[in-house]
């Protein structure tokens, strides 16, 4: 799923605004752990091996335009708006270069990226997808603390 990564990612761009180097940095980092942590992916429900289903893209689209909204309502009139917006794109940018064509087909296949591509998913537990509690608990977990942790009000140096 898009949104546990997308929010999270908006809080450690939030959290480490003042270095933002660091903070994106982190932020594609973190893009790892939490694909280390069970869960599972419109691709786990609804995908097949021959290829993309039109029932996981549509879902996976979904699961994107409502976390970019849900940002939106979050980080609106904050003045680290910038800020959780790059941490939001580094956190998910792996995620798009590795599936969207024209790109993806080339990135999974390119040998300067390919070991990327597959770091990337050789981590993955496999949840089984009857495990719904495991598969979203978890991602219930970190988009809970990271809204939370966006929703908390500014301290005067960070003004
Ligand atoms: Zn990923």
């Amino acid at each position: 799923m898009a949104t546990p990564h997308l929010l999270a990612s908006a809080a450690i761009g939030r959290g480490l605004q003042r270095r933002p180097l660091l903070a994106v940095a982190t932020a594609f980092a973190f893009h790892f752990v939490l694909d280390a942590t069970p869960h599972l992916d419109s691709n786990d429900l609804f995908g097949s091996p021959a290829g993309f289903t039109g029932l996981e893209v549509g879902i996976a689209i979904v699961d994107f335009v409502l976390a970019c909204v849900l940002i939106g309502l979050l980080i609106r009139g904050r003045a680290w708006w910038k800020m959780a917006l790059w941490g939001a794109f580094s956190g998910i940018v792996l995620d798009l270069v590795d599936t969207i064509p024209p790109v993806g087909p080339w990135f999974v296949a390119w040998r300067g990226t390919a070991w990327l591509n597959r770091l990337h998913h050789g981590i993955q537990p496999d949840v089984p997808s009857d495990q719904l509690l495991l598969g979203f608990g978890t991602q219930a977990v970190v988009i809970a603390v990271s809204a939370w942790f966006l929703l908390r009000r500014d301290r005067d140096q960070e003004k």
